[in-house]
């Protein structure tokens, strides 16, 4: 997916000039005279699972690409690809749940578009949601504590690239939950207890640690490809090295075993509900305090930090011994989103 979005779609679409953060940069989002834009489509299988559905994640997914940027998402455009055959009580049931997700996050879906296919591979349905987000006064007191402990940062939005050695790596919360309860649904599964996914909007909480702590430069929802992906985001567009350990990476007792089972790496699940946050080292404590003391990130860990040692991602394991962290190849689960 990487390449094929790097060797195809740039090549035709990038390069654009004058837009501030552009596709090139293959952030979250993209920025455009002072506003952030992000689309993104949406074909989970099934579209009911575990702690959610299609629309829950179609707005939450949208939502939060455009809050790690720093931005407040305030309003979306929404496209329906429904399959023939698709139960009208369903349809109901996703809109009902996108309403309340709009809710929590605040924002408003104010235009779109509604198509029917023939019955075919959708699996009910496709959701595309667009939405556009803009600067808070948060954001910008973010920025100036982020300035009084560095020199020459002219940041002004929170960027992949922003990272430099000695950043603190923050993880809001467990990983896998969202790819395994999706596979739970998908394969009939069931693993003792019940795995829920953790979809959810994230932008309120995010704009609390902006501006209420602030020094964060770099954030990222590891959703498809997991935090593997996402660190490996950092590290290669920062060009810093990324330390992590294995035993402050939470993961759930029971993830844990279902992936040992299936022979999955939890660190290449992605997840709706959980933001990586790299923070300048002096406030890196207080971050934690204030996610831990909210509901969505209780279970926050610092579980590493950017260095100049060496490039590309590192775990320290329990063990003892240093295990690269390369990017996914491939979705070990597939249409988790
Ligand atoms: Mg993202």
């Amino acid at each position: 997916m990487h390449s094929l979005v790097k060797n195809y779609i740039v090549r035709y679409f990038g390069a654009t000039a004058n837009i501030e953060v552009p596709l090139e940069a293959l952030d979250d989002a993209a920025v455009v005279n002072g506003i952030v834009l992000k689309s993104d489509s949406h074909a989970v299988k099934p579209i009911f699972f575990p702690g959610g559905d299609i629309g829950r994640i179609a707005v939450a997914g949208t939502v939060n690409d455009i809050a790690v940027l720093g931005a407040e998402p305030y309003t979306l455009a929404c496209g329906f690809v429904l399959e023939e055959g698709l139960v009208l009580n369903d349809f109901e049931r996703i809109l009902a749940s996108m309403q309340q997700t709009c809710l929590e996050a605040r924002v408003s879906i104010v235009t779109g578009d509604t198509k029917v296919v023939e019955k075919g591979s959708l699996g009910g349905c496709v959701i595309n949601t667009s939405g556009i987000g803009r600067r808070t006064i948060a954001l910008e007191k973010n920025l100036e504590v982020a300035k009084r402990f560095r020199s020459r940062f002219e940041a002004r939005w929170i960027l992949d690239s922003n990272l430099r050695a000695g950043d603190k790596i923050i993880l809001s919360g467990t990983i896998g939950d969202h790819g395994l309860a999706v596979l739970s649904a998908q394969e009939g599964l069931s693993f003792g207890s019940e795995i829920k996914s953790d979809v959810k909007p994230l932008n309120r909480l995010i704009q609390r640690l902006l501006g209420e702590v602030g020094g964060i430069v770099a954030m990222k929802d590891p959703t498809r490809g997991g935090l593997a992906d996402a660190l490996n985001e950092f590290s290669e567009k920062s060009h810093v090295g990324m330390l992590i350990y294995e035993d402050r990476i939470p993961v759930r007792k029971d993830v844990q075993a279902a992936c040992e089972m299936l022979g999955l790496d939890p660190l290449e699940i992605g997840n709706e509900g959980k933001v990586v946050i790299g923070v300048v080292r002096e406030k890196a404590e207080e971050i934690l305090e204030l996610l831990r003391a909210t509901e969505e990130g209780k279970e926050a860990e610092i579980i590493g930090e950017a260095t100049s040692d060496f490039t590309g991602v590192a775990m320290q394991t329990v063990v003892g011994g240093k295990r690269i962290i390369s990017r996914p190849v491939g979705d070990p689960v597939p249409r988790i989103c």
